[in-house]
């Protein structure tokens, strides 16, 4: 590192503190699906605090619905917003860069299975804990204070960044599509993703649906003239395990070769009933499955909705009184890039000046908002991030070092890619 990178990394650890207190602050607000306002405000004010002007980015914009990366999703998006800002180019001369991060968490389940209350952060010797710390408020404030040391250390930069915060990473999508339908876009994107301090070369697909069907209801006296439409969800869930089974006997792309059953089906959420006593006569399923790079998401829509039509045929009732699939939420295709691109390179140029030694490769069996950005951009996406533990789960956490760091290499990117400007 020379002179200058140096300055600019010491600058980093100075605002260490910073970051973790606006980590903390981004935590305690609970930015579950449509009540990320508070988290969302909570950036804004720090963006303006630190000297950069805010743009709010409405989901529900004509814009974003009308862009082909949008995802159709039964709430509502009305007064729901990114925030963005871009920090404009001292002079020319270098590339330009986007962080993206996104403020949406997803539900901490049971408050009684955490230790400590999921939106009340507490450090505990080295780890941050709460709901959304490692995915991903860590890197939101990380990022956001990368470019900020710019600034601090008395430098210029000769391209121009943008920081956008998103919503609805964890559902959809559709936050970071609404800014790219806006232009946000950069040479270089990178998105601070729990993932560690690796270089992401691959993601999978992802898709949401929904299975309803009827049955019949009746007192449980009578229970065998009633339909259960609770039990009659089993048969179809079975089958759909049996199309994620097929799924992974197909021929992976290479890099997903040497993974263990990298396709993977969830059923998160089943609703049916309302009584101990009532047969029920309606209830549903929601499932995640996910598919390799190079899928399109419609042929992969289309083999959930034969296995459940398949599986239907097979029984008396459902054969006259068929499910219903329907899809909503993710919609997200895959991709595969070389970790030899220009900016990964020099993302691995950064780290192994700092750490030492080269970032590794990771290989994302899920999705992020990088999808956008490959589809639909025009830059080098991938993540590199925190360490994190538990996200999704109970007592999430993530190594405080680790945020620093990720600001640290953040910084040095911004030196090296789109230069200093003195
Ligand atoms: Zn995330």
């Amino acid at each position: 590192m020379d002179r200058r990178e140096t300055k600019l990394i010491d600058t980093v650890d100075r605002l260490g503190d910073q970051i973790v207190d606006f980590t903390m602050r981004l935590v305690a607000e609970p930015s579950t699906l449509s009540s990320e306002a508070g988290a969302t405000a909570i950036m804004a004010v720090e963006l303006e605090r630190l000297g950069f002007s805010v743009v709010k980015i409405p989901l529900a914009g004509d814009t974003a619905r009308s862009h082909p990366g949008f995802a159709p999703v039964p709430w509502s998006l009305d007064d729901r917003f990114n925030v963005v800002t871009t920090r404009a180019a001292d002079r020319c001369g270098g590339r330009s860069a986007l962080f993206n991060g996104h403020l949406d968490v997803v539900h901490a389940g049971n408050p009684e299975r955490w230790t400590r209350d999921p939106y009340v952060p507490t450090i505990i010797d080295g780890w941050l804990y709460g709901r959304g710390a490692g995915d991903m408020k860590a890197g939101v404030a990380a990022m956001t204070y990368a470019v900020h040391a710019v600034d601090k250390a008395g430098f210029g930069l000769a391209a121009p960044v943008t920081i956008e915060a998103v919503i609805e990473e964890e559902c959809s999508g559709n936050g970071a599509v609404a800014c790219l339908a806006e232009g946000y876009d950069g040479e270089a994107v990178l998105i601070p993703e729990p993932f560690g301090p690796t270089i992401l070369t691959d993601q999978l697909g992802v898709l949401w649906f929904k299975v309803g069907l009827s049955g019949r209801s009746t007192h449980v006296l009578q229970a065998r003239s009633g339909v259960n439409a609770i039990e009659k969800c089993f048969p179809l869930i079975a089958a759909l395990r049996g199309l994620e089974a097929e799924l992974n006997e197909e021929a992976p792309p290479p890099a997903y070769a040497g993974l263990v059953h990298p396709i993977n089906l969830n059923v998160g959420i089943i609703e049916g009933g309302d009584w101990p006593s009532t047969v029920p006569a309606e209830a549903a399923f929601h499932g995640r499955l996910s598919f390799y790079p190079g899928v399109r998401y419609e042929r992969i829509s289309r083999r959930i909705e034969e296995t459940v039509r398949q599986a239907a045929a097979e029984d008396e009732w459902l054969r006259d009184n068929p499910p219903v699939v329907t899809f909503y939420g993710f919609r997200s295709e895959g991709h595969s890039l070389p970790r030899d691109l220009p900016a990964f390179s020099l993302l691995d140029g950064c780290h192994r000046s700092l750490t030492g030694r080269s970032a590794e490769s990771y290989i994302s069996t899920c999705t992020t908002d990088l999808r956008a950005f490959h589809h639909f951009g025009t830059g080098q996406p991938t993540c590199y991030g925190p360490v994190a533990e538990n996200i999704h789960g109970v007592d999430e956490r993530v190594a405080i070092d680790s945020i620093i760091q990720v600001a640290r290499t953040y910084a040095l990117f911004l030196a090296r890619w789109c230069l200093l400007a003195e």
